[in-house]
């Protein structure tokens, strides 16, 4: 019989593990992006949207605490290269259009992609923790998909209450 490499005997749970710790990776830099996208915005606004999620992303991350316990494992990240590049536009926002009149439409864009990206991985963790059985989990990593959308939502008025309208303007 062929010994088969350890790869293939990787499963739904080897899944899971990977995504739990590549979203936890992911919030906890999503958390210092907010922190600086905040500092760096410019309308009212814009920055209560930035600081209400960088404090409920302070709760996902103990929710993805919560979820690891639940799963047996240790809590820890692993490097999401989708997530550091999201971010690094989002910087590059920050830079290039320093105090331009179409900073915050870019930052508001930046966000949501970050949104979108954490929406799409909580949605399937929901659907692979229910199959493990974690049924602790699936109400927690469920609040936090809530939040996600409830987030990109807010970013979607945001660009409809005047952000992308003042990003029309040409600076003087
Ligand atoms: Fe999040
Ligand atoms: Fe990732
Ligand atoms: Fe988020």
């Amino acid at each position: 019989m062929a010994t088969k490499k350890a790869s293939q005997t990787k499963g739904l749970e080897d899944l899971f593990y990977d995504g739990l710790k590549d979203i936890y990776y992911a919030e906890r830099k999503i958390l210092s992006a907010l922190k600086k996208m905040a500092k760096g915005a410019e309308s009212e606004k814009v920055i209560a949207v930035f600081e209400k999620h960088r404090d409920e992303t302070e709760g996902q991350i103990e929710r993805l605490q919560q979820v690891f316990e639940i799963f047996g494992k240790r809590a820890q990240g692993k490097t999401c290269p989708a997530i550091d590049g999201i971010i690094k536009e989002g910087q590059e926002i920050l830079e290039d259009f320093q105090q331009a009149p179409a900073l915050d439409a870019g930052l508001v864009a930046a966000a949501q992609a970050v949104e979108h990206y954490e929406i799409a991985r909580y949605g399937t963790l929901i659907t692979w923790a229910g199959l493990l059985g974690l049924k602790n989990a699936v109400p927690l990593l469920e609040q936090s998909l809530k939040e996600e959308k409830a987030t990109d939502e807010a970013l979607t008025q945001l660009g409809e209450a005047g952000v992308n309208e003042r990003a029309m303007q040409k600076a003087a």
